[in-house]
């Protein structure tokens, strides 16, 4: 079968391999929905997790399910199905710890385009398939099924880890499509006030969509300044980072109040070390919480996925700008997310 690999670091391209093969728990499926992810971009041109070579790339796909394992019980061949980007083993003391991400090591959940190959092939593997998998209902589109195996979750643990409370004030550093849906996350949990800091007017008009209610250039000066002066020197109770360089951990702690929390989702792709300023953390004293995470897969996240589009809370749908059609394509699209036009959010592409 083909796929679209990253050869090395700084090199993609296509490569032929071996059809997957299913052990007794897994299943083999083949991609209906695609969609390229910014950290494929971080992974093979910052070379963020290292050297991976000949490596199918891609974790975000809706799938149907050709084949399975004599253990499946779930899951069945010609399912159509949402395929988390990250897809723990289910056996580990990581498990028993609370932590499926990192199931087996740190971010070791992270199967597709991580450790193993992943969704931009004619085949897949995905490996614990009635743990892993959620069965998508007919009536949703594939376009915005594509949203929830990546963006909204990820989106959404923006805005867990932040822990937004009734009424706070959060800022939304970032406002790609992930930053986006930490937007729709900060609403859901019932956010008074919205700050996004963004610049592409297409991500702007999406971000106020979702919820937004102030809006931070960062190109029209220093984002600490602004976000001080928007809220009376005050600050904000909670600060979600899903975008920018290393200083945006900086710029997080400076602008959350003491007792605030700071939830990362950014993939930081170089630098050994994230800056925290030592004064506006109370000299290590200030009660200003930092966390970081992987987002969270497998199926029963996947099915809370569904629920919410399913009863209209979220609609992921304004997140896709370009529609492709054809795994060919699945190339254009990551040059797409590497190269970021301007009136780009997210590309899906169509099998
Ligand atoms: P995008 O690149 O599409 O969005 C990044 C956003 O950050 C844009 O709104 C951009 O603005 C903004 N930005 C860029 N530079 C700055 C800056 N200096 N200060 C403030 N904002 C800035 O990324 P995605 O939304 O696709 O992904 C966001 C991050 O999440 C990536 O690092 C990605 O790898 C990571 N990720 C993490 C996951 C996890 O499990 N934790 C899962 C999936 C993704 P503009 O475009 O307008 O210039
Ligand atoms: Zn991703």
């Amino acid at each position: 079968m083909k796929g679209f690999a990253m050869l090395r670091i700084g090199e993609v391209g296509w490569i032929e391999k071996d059809k997957p093969t299913a052990g007794p728990y897994d299943a083999i499926c083949r991609p209906l929905a695609v969609a390229p992810c910014t950290s494929d971009v971080h992974t093979v041109w910052e070379g963020s997790i290292g050297e991976r070579n000949n490596m199918i790339l891609g974790h975000e796909a809706i799938g149907e399910v050709v084949e399975v394992g004599s253990e499946v019980k779930y899951i069945k061949p010609g399912d159509r199905v949402v395929v988390p980007a990250i897809t723990p083993d289910w056996d580990t003391l990581e498990i028993q710890k609370g932590f499926h991400q990192h199931s087996g090591g740190c971010l070791a959940g992270w199967k597709c385009s991580n450790i193993k190959d992943g969704v931009f092939g004619e085949f897949f593997h995905v490996n614990h398939a009635d743990m892993n998998l959620a069965v998508l209902p007919n009536d949703i589109p594939l376009e915005v099924a594509a949203m929830m195996p990546d963006m909204m979750t990820t989106g959404f643990h923006g805005a867990e880890l932040a822990d937004i409370q009734l009424g706070d004030t959060v800022a939304v550093l970032g406002i790609g499509p992930v930053g986006l849906m930490s937007v729709a996350g900060a609403e859901l949990r019932g956010a008074g006030r919205i700050i996004v800091v963004g610049n592409r007017p297409v991500t702007i008009e999406a971000a106020k969509f979702y919820g937004a209610t102030d809006v931070v250039d960062y190109k029209d000066g220093d984002i600490v300044e602004q976000i001080m002066e928007l809220t009376g020197n005050k600050g904000v109770d909670a600060s979600i980072i899903a975008g920018g360089t290393p200083s945006a951990v900086a710029d997080a702690v400076k602008i959350t109040v003491p007792g605030g929390t700071i939830g990362n989702v950014n993939y930081f792709g170089e630098g050994d070390t994230l800056p925290i300023p030592r004064l506006d953390w109370g000299c290590g004293m200030a009660h200003k919480t930092i966390r970081g995470g992987l987002t969270p897969g497998g199926r029963l996240r996947m099915e809370k996925m569904i629920e919410l589009v399913k009863n209209n809370r979220v609609d992921p749908s304004k997140l896709v700008t370009h529609v492709f059609n054809g795994l060919e394509k699945s190339e254009e699209a990551l040059m797409m997310m590497k190269d970021k036009p301007r009136d780009l959010i997210k590309p899906v592409v169509i099998i």
